[in-house]
């Protein structure tokens, strides 16, 4: 399993700024190895959302570690819809770009679905067009949105068993939950999957039987120690500013002292998304290639 360490109460941490670094790395060796074909993915940020700017500078920054090309558009807030989509069309037609990613969200007005839609599957590196979903839901080749693949590489690195383990996805976005609950249902990986929402009665129930939990509900703390059964790994998508600073949908002090396995809060799923990204760029270039 290589270097695993621990936390407070025993339960593994599952290092996601060191399983990046290792897939990161794992990827600017097999560029090198192809000799160094320019790979490139272009980005596309729109307006001056802060986090947003934040999250597309290092997805910008893990491109270039991991060997690959990077390509970056930037339009003001005042873009109108035509000029979004004038600009991804643009990148869309460009043999020279492998993989797409328009950092959402997009300033109001702007439709954001009409935008990605352009985006062919092949380019689709972030995984969130009609086309890709379907390809997701129908087991066809395609790429798969990068969080829930992230989550993914997470339990395979950790070697969490999913074979006929009960899983319980938190959130039913087509972002994260809905997309996170077909990649663990799906056969070679064979959960057997809930799906909880905010509707859900009883959470706390449904939890304690799951043997993982993956948290996408974007509210704070929401899982503690009463909603996991011991040994359970649990895995922290959520993201929520506070006056206290970033928190996630986890509690990570109680919950680490009952869980088998769980992610740190910030430095877990969150790293694993730009690791998903930048080898769905990779796989992008093979399969335009193809
Ligand atoms: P979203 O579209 O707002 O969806 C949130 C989901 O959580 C909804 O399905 C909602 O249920 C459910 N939910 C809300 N409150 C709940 C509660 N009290 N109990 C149970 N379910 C509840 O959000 P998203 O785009 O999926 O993102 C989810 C969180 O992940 C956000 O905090 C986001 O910032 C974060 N995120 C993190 C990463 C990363 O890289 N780590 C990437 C993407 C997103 P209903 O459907 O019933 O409303």
């Amino acid at each position: 399993m290589g270097t695993v360490e621990h936390t407070a109460g025993g339960a593994i941490l599952m290092d996601g700024k060191m399983v990046r670094d290792e897939l990161i790395a794992q990827l600017a060796v097999t560029v090198e190895s192809e000799g160094s074909p320019e790979i490139t993915l272009a980005t596309v940020l729109v307006g001056d959302d802060k986090p947003s700017k934040v999250y597309v500078g290092s997805k910008r920054k893990k491109a270039v570690e991991a060997g690959l090309q990077s390509r970056h558009v930037e339009l003001g807030a005042d873009a109108t819809q035509a000029e979004v989509e004038g600009a991804v069309a643009e990148l869309v037609n460009d043999p020279a770009i492998h993989g797409i990613l328009v950092q959402l969200p997009l300033p109001d007005g702007l439709d954001a679905e009409a935008v990605l839609n352009l985006i062919p599957p092949e380019k689709d590196v972030d995984g969130l067009t009609e086309r890709s979903m379907g390809r997701l839901v129908r087991g066809k080749a395609g790429h798969v949105p990068c969080t829930p693949l992230g989550v993914m590489r997470l339990l395979e690195r950790y070697e969490i068993p999913t074979s006929g383990a009960k899983a319980v996805v938190i959130g039913r976005s087509t972002l994260v939950g809905l997309p996170q609950v077909l990649l663990l249902g799906r056969k070679g990986c064979d959960a057997t999957v809930t799906l909880a929402h905010s509707r859900t009665a009883d959470l706390v129930s449904v939890c304690r039987d799951a043997d993982i939990i993956v948290a996408a509900a974007g509210m704070a703390r929401l899982v503690t120690a009463e909603h996991v059964k011991p040994g359970a790994a649990v895995l922290d998508v959520g993201i929520s500013r506070t006056e206290a600073g970033i928190v996630g949908d986890v509690d990570f002090d109680s919950v680490q002292e009952v869980a088998g396995a769980i992610t740190p809060m910030p430095g877990g799923t969150g790293p694993m998304t730009i690791a998903c990204l930048m080898q769905n760029t990779y796989a992008a270039y093979h399969m335009l290639k193809a």
